[in-house]
C-alpha cells in the first residue's frame, strides 16, 4: 500500500448515553458508504445481545447485518480486500485493546467509525470512549432525552427492579427510555 492509500484513514467516534442515537446514527454512516458502493463491515460484540447475532439493531427498530467478535483482535481478520469503512458498535464490550486495534485499522488507510457509551449508569467514564475520543479525528457526542422532564440527557440510570415495580420496567410501560431496566436522564434528574 502506498502512502496515498493510507491518506484517507480516520477514526471518527460517536458517543454518549444509552438512547441518544448512536446506532442510528453508525448506522446512517455505513448506509452512505454504501450508497457509495464503498465496502463496509460492520461489528459487533458478541454480548450485545439486544439484536441477536449477526446484527446491530437501534432502539428503534434499525438493524444491519454485522459480524459478531468475542474481542478486539479478532476484527482485522474480517477486513476482506475491498473495505474501505469499518463501523463497530458498542465500544465499550471490547475494552481497551479496541484502541491499538482502530488506530492501527485507521492508519491503513480506512475509515473507521465506532460507537459506544460514554458514561457508566451511575456517571462516571467508560472505557475505552474517553481515550477513543482523545485519538479520533471527529467525535460526535450525542444526548438522549431525559425520561423525566425531555431536556437534553447526557447520562442514563439503572432502574432498581423490585416486583411493584415490574410492569413499570415493562418496555409497553410508556416511558420515554421504556425498554429495558435503564433511562435516560439529565443532569438534574440522574440522581433519583
Ligand atoms: P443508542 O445506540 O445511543 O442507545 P439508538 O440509536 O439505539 O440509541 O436509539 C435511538 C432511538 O431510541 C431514538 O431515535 C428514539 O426512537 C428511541 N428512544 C427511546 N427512548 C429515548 C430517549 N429517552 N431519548 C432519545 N431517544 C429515545
Ligand atoms: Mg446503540
Amino acid at each position: 500500500m502506498t502512502a496515498d492509500d493510507r491518506s484517507g484513514g480516520r477514526l471518527e467516534v460517536i458517543a454518549g448515553p444509552m438512547f441518544a442515537g448512536k446506532t442510528e446514527e453508525l448506522v446512517r454512516r455505513v448506509h452512505r458508504a454504501q450508497v457509495a458502493r464503498r465496502g463496509v463491515l460492520v461489528v459487533a460484540h458478541e454480548l450485545d445481545t439486544r439484536s441477536g447475532p449477526g446484527r446491530v439493531a437501534s432502539h428503534s427498530g434499525l438493524e444491519m447485518p454485522s459480524r459478531s467478535v468475542r474481542d478486539a483482535e479478532e476484527i482485522p481478520g474480517l477486513v476482506a480486500e475491498g473495505t474501505e469503512l469499518v463501523a463497530v458498535d458498542e465500544a465499550q464490550f471490547f475494552g481497551p485493546d479496541l484502541v491499538g486495534v482502530v488506530t492501527a485499522l485507521a492508519d491503513t488507510g480506512l475509515v473507521v467509525v465506532v460507537a459506544g457509551l460514554s458514561v457508566t449508569f451511575d456517571g462516571r467514564a467508560f472505557a475505552p470512549l474517553p481515550e477513543l475520543m482523545s485519538v479520533a479525528e471527529s467525535v460526535t457526542k450525542l444526548t438522549a432525552v431525559c425520561a423525566v422532564c425531555g431536556r437534553d440527557a447526557a447520562f442514563h440510570v439503572r432502574l432498581e427492579a423490585t416486583p411493584a415495580d415490574d410492569d413499570a420496567l415493562a418496555p409497553t410501560s410508556g416511558h420515554v427510555g421504556g425498554s429495558e431496566s435503564y433511562e435516560a436522564r439529565c443532569r438534574q434528574h440522574r440522581a433519583g
